[in-house]
């Protein structure tokens, strides 16, 4: 029988009611058994469960919690056929980019799930989501990172949080699910990734090393000035329009970004449309960037992209090295 390590890190899957809304609480290994009573399951693998140390709503995660994430599963990988991590779904999707960044050629399933509606509700999404993950993780080949959530199965690293209210939160705009689970579970296996042997980075992360900067109309070089204001800031990503058009006719702007990236500030170009690549020069608008040393980010989703970059910076590279791996793919996340 294929044994499942449950991590707990907070989330709404496991929030209780407050006077202020619902928040963080310990306790979910004996929340989850009370909702299942004595009902057997034989479909379902075993699983042990712990629960991090400070749960939070993750709203309040910090690059550092990858590692803590990371670190965890990393010391209990031998021990465990497959890992479900319980998460919040608001920055689920920057954990999932992390995790596939850091646990590079894994050969067991890593499946992130949580939920709209928390478990101790009467009507949940928790205990679907949490059991098919468990389902999924115990008895199907996926050495990937993944979010398994509403009848979905998406590779971690291509995944974002689309939707605020719906069950089917999730969605993987620019690559196929892996998988679809209504009565039977459809996995894709021509997309999945072949098992890998574990080599696994772990750095340590600088919150402050990247930031993230959407054009708009009437972006003034000084919001640009104000973000490159501090030592810490290595990278930059530059959210363009479209096919990756930044207002190029702003020279004071286009020429503050010239002067970050010649300082060795990696800045990379990401479009703000929610599907599709950049396509750095499809316009001159976009070329200009070409020419003042902007990395086009392709098709990675922003999640992906931070996340990279992050793991990229706190691994030690440089920036002329952080250029040249970013648009390399490393684990499926771009095409
Ligand atoms: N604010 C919550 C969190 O991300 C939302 C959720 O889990 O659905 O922790």
């Amino acid at each position: 029988m294929p044994k499942i390590l449950i991590l707990y890190t907070g989330g709404t899957i496991g929030m209780l009611p407050s006077a202020q809304g619902y928040v963080p609480a310990a306790g979910f290994a004996q929340r989850l058994a009370e909702r299942l009573g004595h009902q057997a399951a034989s479909d379902l693998p075993t699983w042990d469960l712990i629960e991090r140390e400070r749960l939070i709503d993750s709203a309040d995660l910090q690059p550092a919690d990858w590692l803590g994430i990371a670190q965890e599963l990393v010391r209990h990988w031998e021990a465990y056929d497959g890992f479900v991590v319980l998460h919040g779904t608001d920055t689920l999707a920057y954990t999932a980019s992390a995790l596939s960044f850091m646990l590079r050629g894994l050969d067991k399933p890593v499946i992130l799930t949580g939920a709209q509606i928390p478990l101790c509700e009467l009507r949940n999404d928790a205990l679907d989501n949490l059991l098919t993950s468990l389902m999924i993780a115990g008895h199907y080949p996926v050495p990937e990172v993944c979010v398994c959530f509403h009848g979905q199965l998406l590779r971690g690293n291509r995944t974002v949080k689309r939707d605020s209210m719906a069950l089917a939160a999730f969605a993987s705009p620019n690559f196929p699910p892996l998988g679809e689970i209504g009565i039977q579970v459809r996995l894709r296996e021509a997309l999945l990734l072949a098992p890998g042997t574990p080599d696994f980075q772990l750095p340590t992360f600088d919150p402050e090393a990247v930031t993230l900067l959407p054009v708009y109309p009437g972006l003034s070089v000084r919001v640009l000035e104000a973000l490159l204001d501090s030592d810490a800031v290595r990278a930059l990503l530059l959210l363009s329009y479209g096919a990756g058009n930044p207002p190029a006719g702003h020279q004071a702007l286009m020429q503050r970004l010239e002067r970050a990236s010649a300082d060795g500030i990696v800045v990379v170009n990401l479009t703000q449309c929610l599907q599709g690549r950049v396509q750095q020069g499809a316009y001159a608008t976009g070329a200009a960037l070409n020419r003042i040393g902007v990395v086009p980010g392709a098709d990675l989703t922003r999640e992906a992209a931070f996340a990279k970059l992050h793991c990229l910076l706190g691994a030690g590279f440089g920036p002329v090295q952080v250029r040249e791996q970013l648009p390399q793919p490393w684990c499926g996340e771009c095409t």
